[in-house]
């Protein structure tokens, strides 16, 4: 394992004060929204000095940040353990495209497990095979053998622990120590864990990706990707998003540092109601696997017992002897539960998914038509009564 140690206080504490020296705050608790694009300089003397120094805090451009977007990226490095900087994207698919794109080139292969975020696959299938960059697909339970997968040209891998639609957990340390063996950097899609649940960079992943949509804004309200990254990638990545033009809005930064000093209450209670309606769900005749990763059915249960603080609120079950009609039956029974993309926010979604036509690497073969659910902060019991309902529809 790296040598970086978990921070001396607690995560919790650490969400709470993350960012919110005086520089970025002045004499108020949250860091202001500072709208810019021009930043004034005193004389031409200043503007010169300006170009010498490309750090946050260093006022020059409004495509560089200030002090709004400088707190919210400098909260999340100091909750990440071993990182030198975290930069900001527009979105979570922003965060992964130009991340991929600054430790690639025309010639390069890049593995990515057959378990990522369907949008990570068509960037890797579309536009960097566009490159001259090749994308291969790995069995996301491979573990070690990783090392079998590896040619003279494969500069990366990209990593997704848990999947977001099926939750297999991946063997990370493993395949980090054997791509370090090889020289080939390794990006983790961290969105469902978070660095509270899993520190990545202490793990042994080199560059840490969260769609903060999710669990850091918390909200549905505001898009948002965010990259971590330890001394080595941190030039590289800074460089590659401000070549690329990444920048986001300081209203936005604004809201998800907001949502970030609560993160810890709300991801607990995600935990807990998730776990609840999990093992309710076990419990039914119509359900088959409940792909959690804090329960056996899940595969890669074990690692994630093995490497993970706490579980999030977005798994998966499959529902036994139906269809995809009466699937759909069950989902538009819900009331609490919205139907729509993205989690992490503080409602109830349901989604009908169907990893088989994503495969390439390993056919996907379990029984049942899935259901993917975000758990809110609504009550256990109430989003349990909501589900009991839709049993009934689904049992007609
Ligand atoms: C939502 C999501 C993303 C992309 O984030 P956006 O902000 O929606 O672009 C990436 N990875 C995972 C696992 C996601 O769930």
């Amino acid at each position: 394992m790296v040598d970086s140690k978990r921070p001396s206080k607690h995560p919790a504490t650490q969400a709470v004060t993350g960012g919110r020296r005086k520089i970025w705050t002045k004499a108020v608790v949250n860091p202001p929204v500072w709208r810019a694009s021009t930043h004034l300089y005193n004389n031409v003397a200043d503007l010169r000095e300006g170009l010498n120094s490309n750090e946050d805090g260093n006022f020059f451009y409004g495509r560089r940040g200030s002090p709004t977007q400088w707190s919210l990226a400098e909260a999340l490095t100091e909750m990440e353990p071993g990182a030198a900087g975290t930069m900001l994207y527009p979105s979570g698919v922003a965060a992964i495209a130009c991340a991929m794109l600054a430790v690639l080139k025309p010639g390069d292969e890049v593995l990515l497990t057959d378990s990522s975020y369907d949008p990570s696959r068509s960037y890797a299938d579309a536009f960097l095979k566009r490159m001259g960059v090749t994308a291969r697909y790995y069995d996301p339970l491979i573990g070690a053998d990783i090392s079998n997968q590896f040619t003279d040209k494969t500069k990366a891998i990209l990593l997704e622990s848990p999947g977001s639609l099926t939750f297999e957990v991946q063997d990370v340390p493993a395949i980090c120590s054997a791509a370090k063996t090889a020289g080939v950097t390794t990006l983790l899609d961290n969105t469902w864990a978070t660095s509270r649940f899993f520190p990545a960079l202490h793990y042994g992943v080199d560059i840490s990706i969260i769609a903060a949509t999710k669990y850091i804004v918390g909200h549905s309200d505001v898009m948002m990707g965010a990259v971590t990254t330890h001394k080595k990638y941190w030039t590289k990545i800074r460089r590659t998003a401000q070549q690329l033009g990444q920048i986001v809005s300081p209203d936005d930064a604004y809201l998800a540092a907001r949502g970030l000093r609560t993160l810890e209450v709300r991801l607990k209670q995600h935990e807990a109601s998730a776990l609840q309606i999990a093992h309710w769900l076990k419990d039914r005749p119509e359900v088959g696997a409940v792909l959690h990763p804090a329960l056996p059915d899940c595969p890669g249960h074990e690692i994630w017992k093995r490497d993970y603080s706490g579980s999030s609120g977005l798994f998966s079950f499959a529902l036994k002897d139906g269809d995809d009609r009466s699937r759909a039956d069950f989902i538009d029974a819900l009331e609490l539960f919205g139907i729509g993309y993205s989690w992490g926010g503080f409602e109830s979604l349901a989604l009908p998914v169907d990893p088989e036509k994503h495969r390439t690497a390993i056919k996907w073969s379990m029984d049942g038509n899935l259901v993917r659910l975000n758990i809110g902060l609504e009550h256990p019991d109430d989003l349990i009564a909501d589900l009991a309902k839709g049993f009934e529809h689904y049992n007609k």
